[in-house]
């Protein structure tokens, strides 16, 4: 009989009672990898009681802080020690080149042990008020923590949130997508390993639709914090309703990467590429809307597809290769009706524009790296975050038409300005409406600092200091030093 990957709950591997069976595919050549089990509402049920019941009747919101960071440390070390097969699942199931993959299990550790550090330094404050009372605030864990995460990142999006979640003292389930729920599977294993107590850790596999949505509105989850799509939080958030849930969501973007004409172009060219076409395009914060100055335009532009052209696309697992296959079949599919959208509302095509269907390729969903020029600002392919190797170019004039053409989208996740002025990268940063910002680089993301979104990219933010907060409910306590009648009343 074939195997069939479980989900975790209550401390225990389990199938879903359903039945329900899921085959995970390998986006490079489209065959199955494996089989996981579907889970359902049910599931989630299940999976509630046992978090309640670990947070509240076993104590776990009374661990102490040393104890949950030897847990995460531990966690760590053994994500250390497993990392290339960690790396190597990765790539199998969401297409990327090796090398991105061995970043994000990196990536995982560090934050596995910023956050395991962070569970035991000070939390709370204090501050003075009149009358004798000496007032305290700290902070304490939420409860039960409902975490979905998206397929482009699959494991970090995931200990972006855990790490977090479990250094604060609250228990956790999570979704990862059903497109790659393998390396979640994975990092279960590492949990029961270093040995959370039941209930504390849950791992729910399902889809959006019932199993995420169930989630996001149980009413004994006590926070959800998703990771995905615009139009899908804008779902969460009415679910979430249903118990005012604490929520965070880190959604979509459409991000600007602006070049003035006083840089290296080489350079900027290096750093525009490397913003878009890493993930394939599929990052969230992505640089897919480049901004060039008018007087370095026609320059940059043929130096950009001359390299773009060049882009090694393959099967990620090759060392050689650069760019790897888009997630899956649906999602190139409304990538590639992007494209023609694009080409439809009067854009100039200049680099690539098609699937790849040479040799072993055509069996996998590859996307050649794909430029567009001569857009407006109104274009569909400018307004909506396509979410693949596609880069929009905008013209700009000046600094003041570059600020009025990088804020003019419905989203504000990241933007970058290359500039050797640095008064006025400081200008122009200041003025741009997203939460994720760089000056004369792309994509560097520290755990220590905040990650997240304006506009419509997203509520709160997650990393440093701010994504444990983010996962802890504040308390104020005061206390009477003095203690007297107060006569308020009459005897
Ligand atoms: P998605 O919104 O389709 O799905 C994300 C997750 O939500 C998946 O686990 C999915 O199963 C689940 N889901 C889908 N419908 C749901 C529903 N109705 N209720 C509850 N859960 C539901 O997104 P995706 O296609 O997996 O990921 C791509 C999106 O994620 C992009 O928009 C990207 O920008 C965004 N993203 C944002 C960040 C960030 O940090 N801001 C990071 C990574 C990805």
């Amino acid at each position: 009989m074939k195997e069939i990957l479980k989900m975790y709950i209550n401390g225990e591997w389990v199938l879903s009672e359903s039945g329900k069976v899921r085959n995970i595919i390998n986006p490079a050549n489209n065959e199955i990898i494996v089989t996981v089990t579907d889970g359902t509402e049910e599931d989630v049920i299940k999976a509630t009681n046992a978090a309640q019941k670990a947070f509240y009747d076993d104590d776990w919101m009374g661990t102490q802080a040393v104890e949950r960071a030897r847990l995460l440390y531990k966690v760590a070390d053994l994500l250390e020690e497993n990392l290339n097969a960690f790396a190597e699942l990765e790539t199998l199931n969401t297409g990327k080149p090796i090398r991105e993959a061995e970043t994000d299990i990196t990536k995982s550790i560090t934050c596995f042990r910023y956050y395991a550090g962070l569970a035991t330094k000070p939390h709370g404050m204090t501050y003075e008020v009149p009358d004798d009372i000496q007032a305290l605030v700290v902070r304490e864990p939420i409860g039960v923590c409902g975490i979905i995460v998206p397929w482009n990142f699959p494991l970090l999006m995931a200990v972006w949130q855990l790490a977090p979640a479990l250094a604060a003292g609250n228990t956790i389930i999570l979704k990862p997508s059903e497109l790659t729920p393998l390396t979640a599977i994975k990092l279960f294993e590492v949990f029961e390993k270093v040995g959370f107590p039941k209930g504390v850790v849950n791992l729910v596999l399902g889809n959006g639709k019932n199993v995420g949505a169930e989630i996001a509105a149980n009413v004994d989850v006590d926070k959800i914090s998703f990771t995905g799509g615009t139009k899908t939080g804008k779902s969460i958030m009415v679910a979430a309703s249903s118990n005012i849930k604490k929520m965070s969501l880190e959604l979509g973007g459409k991000s600007p990467n602006i070049v003035f004409e006083d840089v290296d172009l080489d350079i900027a060219v290096d750093y525009a590429l490397f913003s878009i076409f890493t993930g394939q395009g599929q990052v969230c914060v992505a640089g897919s809307r480049l901004l060039l100055q008018e007087s370095i335009y026609d320059k940059f532009i043929y130096k950009l597809v001359e390299r773009a052209q060049k882009i090694r696309v393959g099967n990620g697992k090759d060392k050689n290769t650069e760019m790897g296959p888009l997630i899956s079949e649906a999602h190139m599919n409304k990538v590639l009706n992007y494209i023609e959208i694009g080409k439809n509302q009067g854009a100039t095509l200049v680099c690539g524009g098609n699937r790849i269907l040479d040799g072993e390729l055509q069996r996998g969903f590859f996307v050649e790296p794909t430029i567009f020029i001569n857009t407006t600002p109104n274009m569909r392919i400018v307004q909506e975050e396509i979410f693949g190797p596609v880069l929009v170019v905008q013209k700009f004039r000046d600094e003041e038409e570059a600020i009025y053409l990088a804020n003019k989208t419905n989203y504000g996740l990241a933007g970058a300005v290359f500039t050797n002025d640095i008064s006025k990268a400081h200008r122009v940063i200041k003025k741009l409406r997203a939460g994720i910002t760089w000056i004369n680089t792309y994509h560097t993301t520290f755990n220590e600092g905040p990650w997240g979104g304006y506009k419509q990219s997203g509520i709160g933010r997650g990393l440093g200091t701010f994504g444990y907060e983010a996962y802890t409910e504040v308390k104020q306590i005061n206390i009477n030093m003095n203690i007297k009648p107060i006569d308020w009343f009459s005897k």
